[in-house]
């Protein structure tokens, strides 16, 4: 009556192994100049490292509401010019900021960062210890500069490889764009790119680089009807339907006639490091992920948390898809063991099924191969960087990205439950069942797991409720 199945929960580190050096390790600064043809911002100077970075201009919104009638669209008198500058930088640097306004007040945000300036005249002086994003507001919020200090970019592509779209430095008007699978595209520092980028039903595509992606002049709706308008682009700069294996690592976003960056129906998406400015239209939006999953690969369990989940596993259910609310358990797991296999360590409980006829396809499916991924439901405290050890919400490091030879993942520190097991139709660990290698006495592992986690109950025992 009893089939016995070993899952294996697995990762280590040697599973995630390195790639090549992301950036180059120049200190201080890289600034990128400015295409010919692009107007600057005529309020701001700005000089970091000791180089002069040029400051560029985006439409915002003048006011903090926004209800106009006729067609709920912000009048152009409603708006005005701010600034924004970007860099990457590997080290710290000395900024210095110029103002051509008189300045009475200055305040960099977040305060909380706790950038003090040294204002002497017009000029504003403040030091960056790391990568971050910032606003520059003298006398008071009207016509910031935002500060844009980003870490060193991704790695460049060639430009020639199949495959790749490479804008370069200049000013490039292709406007709509439609990627395929396995395209990358790569906006350079100093490139300024008027158009956008949508894709159906891709997979592994990437828009990297730190250059700018300007959708201003493309035309809201696109002319689209209600049906399709969730479907096709309707004037954002990236617009995603049905992708797979989707990194946009860098670029700004500068003034989309609708929805800035949306994904429907994407999975493993990555989103880093991208700087949305200028949406000032209605419904200009900013992220959105509709029906869409993030990727949390770049993950592994240390040695300690994976005694700690060992520990936990016996007891837990056995569930298909993680679905705790909708189905009942189709096994319990009854026992668990650590496996090591060279560097390779990994917990591999044991879970049992009963051969009931419900469960008679279920059992078919997994001895024939066809269910073979299997994932942990479980909560943990501490997402922790590998490259420098802070708690990952708190650093600028980037899992799945390469800095110096250490590939960033997230450490998963601080298991406090495991909740279930499930079987997947894709775990995101590599993790799947495995034959088992122990001569088993099956009728001992039911009768201990019973005993361990099934009072069982005596039904027609007791007597009847008018007897109480
Ligand atoms: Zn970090």
């Amino acid at each position: 009556m009893l089939r016995v199945i070993t899952m294996l929960v697995v990762m280590s580190a040697s599973v995630l192994g390195t790639t090549s050096t992301a950036f180059a390790q120049a200190p201080g600064a890289v600034v990128y100049p400015a295409p010919e043809g692009e107007t600057l911002s005529g309020d701001f100077t700005v000089t970091v490292a000791g180089q002069a970075a040029p400051v560029y201009v985006c439409r915002v919104s003048a006011m903090p509401f926004n209800q106009v009638w006729p067609g709920y669209q912000r009048p152009i008198d409603q708006t005005e010019l701010a600034s924004f500058v970007y860099w990457d930088m590997s080290a710290p640097v000395d900024v210095e900021v110029v103002s051509q306004r008189p300045v009475e007040s200055v305040a960099i945000r977040p305060t909380a960062r706790g950038i003090q300036p040294q204002v002497e005249g017009n000029r504003i002086r403040f030091h960056l210890d790391t990568p971050q994003q910032l606003t520059v507001e003298v006398n008071g919020w009207h016509k910031a500069l935002h500060v844009f200090a980003n870490p060193p970019a991704v790695t460049m592509p060639d430009p020639n490889a199949p495959g790749v779209r490479y804008f370069g430095p200049g000013i490039h008007r292709p406007g709509r764009m439609t990627l395929q699978s396995n395209e990358t595209v790569y906006l350079a520092g100093g490139a300024v790119v008027y158009g956008c980028f949508e894709a159906t039903g891709a997979t592994n595509i990437k828009i990297l680089g730190p250059g700018i992606l300007d959708s201003s002049e493309l035309e809201r709706y696109f002319g689209l009807t209600d049906e399709s308008k969730y479907l096709d682009n309707f004037g954002g700069c990236i617009h995603l339907v049905g992708c797979t294996n989707v990194t946009i690592d860098g670029p700004i976003l500068r003034d989309p006639p609708l929805w800035c960056l949306s994904t429907f129906n994407c999975s493993e998406i990555q989103i880093a490091h991208i700087k949305l400015i200028g949406l000032w239209r209605y419904n200009a939006d900013g992220i959105d992920l509709c029906n869409s999953r993030i990727d949390r690969h770049f993950s592994r369990f240390p040695e300690e948390e994976l005694e700690r989940i060992n520990a936990l596993v016996p007891g837990r259910p056995l569930m298909e898809r993680h679905d705790v609310r909708g189905s009942l358990p189709r096994g319990t797991f009854f026992r668990s063991r650590l496996h090591a296999d060279g560097e390779l360590l990994s917990v591999r409980p044991d879970v049992y099924v009963l051969r009931t006829s419900d469960n008679q396809d279920f059992i078919l499916n997994i001895e024939g191969g066809v269910y073979r991924e299997t994932s942990i439901g479980f909560s943990f405290r501490k997402p922790e960087c590998s490259v420098c050890g802070k708690d990952l919400r708190a650093c600028d490091h980037i899992p799945g990205r390469t800095y110096g030879e250490n590939l960033c993942h997230c450490v998963l520190r601080d298991v406090l439950e495991v909740i279930e097991g499930s079987v997947v139709a894709s775990g995101s660990q590599g993790t799947r069942f495995v034959a088992g290698t122990r001569a088993l006495r099956l009728d001992d592992a039911l009768a201990a797991a019973r005993r361990d986690f099934h009072t069982p109950i005596e039904l027609g025992a007791g007597g009847l409720w008018e007897d109480e």
